[in-house]
């Protein structure tokens, strides 16, 4: 899931207005973004579902630092703490729970990878619902996720320009790019332009 995440930060921009876009966008693929590195050094890995090639929503996720319960939480501590210095408490809090969003939204979708101590230390149980085995709903989850975003974003944004007697142009200009932009990130996953 990529996409989704990005609809939920936009929806969450709705609501707090004085997050800064970029900041939440960012923070919404936290998790992902310290993912790559250790993807390249081979330390967190991907495996395609027995039988298949892998693809969208075809893969087990040995994410096991990352994207554990633990290591999401003290990831995205890390990250509301390092934003909340810069632009106050509320903004960082904000951005801490987008952050661990990422998380909440993984488990919905991830095959029972997703291990609760860093490193799987213990052997606990694995979580995840496994929304992926049904693809054409996690899809369909993802795209609602980015339509709800771009449109109350819309909504917002449109009230904002409103009472400041601005042309509500940039408003529906903004919405729309966060709504096809998310699509097309939603079309680069499934057709696994994006591995
Ligand atoms: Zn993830």
């Amino acid at each position: 899931m990529i996409a989704g995440h990005f609809g939920f930060a936009a929806l969450v921009k709705s609501r707090e207005r004085q997050a800064p876009l970029w900041a939440l966008m960012l923070a919404t693929v936290w998790l992902d973004i310290v993912f790559v590195p250790l993807f390249l050094a081979g330390i967190e890995t991907i495996e395609p579902v027995p039988g298949t090639h892998g693809g969208y929503g075809a893969g087990i996720i040995h994410a096991d630092y990352t994207h554990s319960l633990v290591g999401a939480l003290f990831l995205s501590a890390v990250l509301g703490i390092a934003f909340g210095t810069r632009w106050g408490q509320r903004t960082g809090v904000v951005l801490g729970f987008v952050s661990f969003s990422h998380w909440l939204l993984d488990l919905i979708v991830h095959r029972h990878d997703i291990p609760v101590l860093p490193g799987n230390v213990g052997q606990l149980p694995k979580l995840g619902f496994g929304l992926w085995q049904l693809p054409w709903a996690a899809v369909s989850a993802e795209f609602a996720l980015v339509s709800a975003g771009a449109w109350f974003y819309w909504r917002a944004a449109r009230s904002v320009s409103l009472a400041a007697g601005m042309p509500q142009r940039r408003a529906a200009v903004v919405s729309l790019m966060i709504w096809v932009g998310g699509l097309l990130v939603l079309a680069f996953d499934v057709t696994g332009i994006l591995g």
